[in-house]
């Protein structure tokens, strides 16, 4: 290549590239309202996994491990157990007595959903997954049967509900009271760990 063409061609490029950041540059400003509002995404977006009931409310889902198996990440856990008739909970034979999915894991290939004979499984638009602990990543059953909440702006009531000493759901996300707990613990000395705090 003579020097005079790669000249040429240099500021050809430069200028197209220019020309772009010109282009948003002097462009209108589009500023997303995150959290407020929050982007659209395509229909078929794989996100959060939703566990579903028949129109009579019994739970789909019959405990196969289907699921599990077809997940290439092995990040389903599912314990079935026989329904009786005074505890029928799903519509089969079976039920999950125990359905996990290891977010932290997941891929979202979406083959859960392919491998499941009764439509139970289905992966969702959800996409708000972030936390701050892994253990927290964990979604058990009664997260998964239940839609995200949309009243909750920030996201931040969507944890499991966990049970505290007396058996009563707490109305707190699991990580703001592992925090509160561990500041106090901290400010009286001890903290749930058994370290000692700072003086
Ligand atoms: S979407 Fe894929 S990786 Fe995620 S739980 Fe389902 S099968 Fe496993
Ligand atoms: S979600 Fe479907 S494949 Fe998985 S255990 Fe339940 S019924 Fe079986």
């Amino acid at each position: 290549m003579r020097p005079i063409t790669g000249v040429f061609r240099g500021t050809k490029n430069t200028s197209v590239g220019m020309a772009t950041t010109l282009r948003a540059f002097f462009g209108k400003n589009i500023t997303e309202q995150y959290p407020e509002v929050k982007h659209p995404v395509m229909p078929r977006f794989r996100g959060r996994h939703k566990l579903h009931r028949h129109a009579n409310g019994l739970e789909k889902c019959v405990g196969c491990s289907l699921c599990a198996a077809a997940c290439p990440a092995d990040c389903i856990r599912v314990v079935a157990d026989e329904n009786t008739d005074d505890n029928r909970v799903s519509a089969g034979e079976r039920y999950a007595t125990v359905y996990e999915i290891n977010m932290s894991r997941c891929i979202f290939c979406g083959y859960c959903e392919m491998a499941c004979p009764f439509d139970a499984i289905t992966l969702g638009n959800d996409w708000e997954l972030a936390d701050l602990n892994r253990d927290q990543m964990i979604y058990t059953k009664s997260m998964l049967l239940a839609d995200p909440p949309t009243s909750d702006r920030y996201g931040m009531n969507r944890r499991a509900v966990t049970l505290d000493g007396d058996g009563l759901d707490s109305a707190l996300p699991v990580w703001l009271e592992e925090t509160v707990a561990r500041e106090s613990g901290e400010r009286s000395g001890t903290d749930p760990t058994g370290r000692k705090g700072k003086s």
